[in-house]
């Protein structure tokens, strides 16, 4: 594993090579970049603890990467070292990756304080959001203190980057529709800050009106009286009017966390314990569609069950026997 040593070397010094190759190897499923990937983030986790990770969701045309780059820019300005991961797991089915692309954030990535990694394409959420959640990791270790998850607003996925962010700022529009019925209450119920987008020019009337609206809306998300409701602002990355604000939430809500709000360190343990059990599913699930026995028995026991000549119940109980087999020698 001498390579590993030398790549997390290379990570630790800030050397884009290396981190993309880093990343490359989080990113594959196979069993023996598994094997050093894990070799890897043990060597990373000795680092000091990490500066803010921040989740950004909002429907296509919110206007994310837009702000993204404008935000991104500014924080660079102001010292920080900024990294823009994302997680599509829709993006593998239509092609082309839209969240985190470097052309969509053109100042961002021209600068070179700035990581910009798309979402890995291909596989299921599960797998996305380990890759992503294990990149996080890597560009932490190589100095980026400001780590931004960019999701889009479909639901699976934002629950997967609440799981590996401190705070979750949603970005919305005036002319989102009717506010409620535009945006998943499920989401609403995991964002920390809200944003109305684009409050500029004739916008920005309307903006703040919508911002009225939906901060008596969610007043109504929760029943209880002292639960902490999301503060919801006004921006513009035309103007750039209301993004130090809505950074400032960001930090803001991050102090909460650290004070009042049940402890920062509380919600990452809470995260890690749920990040365990995904490990061992996600891993489980591999070895389900890998094991050998399995893959043999597979379309035999489909074809009986579709025929009704054998239950549902009746198959699994063969398939879950097959696994046990084969199990012992793929688990590494
Ligand atoms: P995303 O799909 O959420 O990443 O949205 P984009 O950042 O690509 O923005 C979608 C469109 O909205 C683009 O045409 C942007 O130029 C425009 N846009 C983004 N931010 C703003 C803003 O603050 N004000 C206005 N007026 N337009 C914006």
């Amino acid at each position: 594993m001498k390579h590993v040593e030398a790549l997390a070397a290379g990570v630790r010094a800030g050397r884009r090579r290396d981190i993309g190759r880093a990343i490359t190897l989080v990113e594959s499923a196979l069993p023996d970049h598994r094997a050093q990937a894990r070799a890897l983030l043990r060597i990373l986790r000795d680092e000091p603890a990490p500066g803010v990770r921040v989740g950004i969701t909002g429907v296509p045309g919110a206007g994310k990467s837009t702000f993204i780059d404008a935000l991104g820019v500014r924080l660079i300005d102001e010292g920080h070292k900024v990294a823009v991961l994302a997680i599509d797991p829709s993006s593998s089915r239509t092609g082309g990756s839209i969240l985190g692309d470097r052309t969509r954030m053109a100042q961002l990535a021209a600068s070179d304080h700035a990581y910009i990694r798309p979402s890995p394409s291909g596989g299921h959420l599960g797998g996305v959001a380990r890759a992503t959640r294990e990149t996080m990791l890597i560009v932490e270790a190589a100095g980026y203190d400001v780590v931004i998850v960019e999701t889009v607003g479909v639901g699976q996925s934002e629950v997967a980057v609440a799981g590996m962010v401190d705070t979750f700022l949603m970005l919305t529009l005036a002319r989102a529709g009717d506010q409620l019925q535009g945006i998943k209450r499920g989401i609403l119920e995991m964002v920390d800050v809200i944003a109305v987008n684009k409050a500029d020019g004739d916008g920005e009337g309307e903006a703040r009106v919508a911002a009225r609206e939906l901060t008596m809306a969610m007043r109504l998300i929760t029943s209880d009286p002292d639960a902490r409701r999301p503060p919801v602002l006004t921006s513009s990355s035309l103007t750039g009017k209301g993004l130090a604000e809505v950074w400032q939430a960001v930090l803001d809500h991050r102090t909460w966390l650290e004070t009042s709000g049940g402890g920062l360190e509380e919600r990452r343990a809470t995260q890690q314990i749920s990040w365990l059990w995904a490990l061992v599913e996600g891993e489980l699930g591999d070895a389900l569609r890998r094991a050998p026995s399995v893959r043999t028995l597979r379309a035999g026991l489909e074809a009986d069950v579709a025929a009704g000549d054998l239950s549902a119940l009746e198959a699994s109980g063969q398939i879950l026997r097959a696994l046990a087999h084969d199990l012992p020698g793929m688990l590494t």
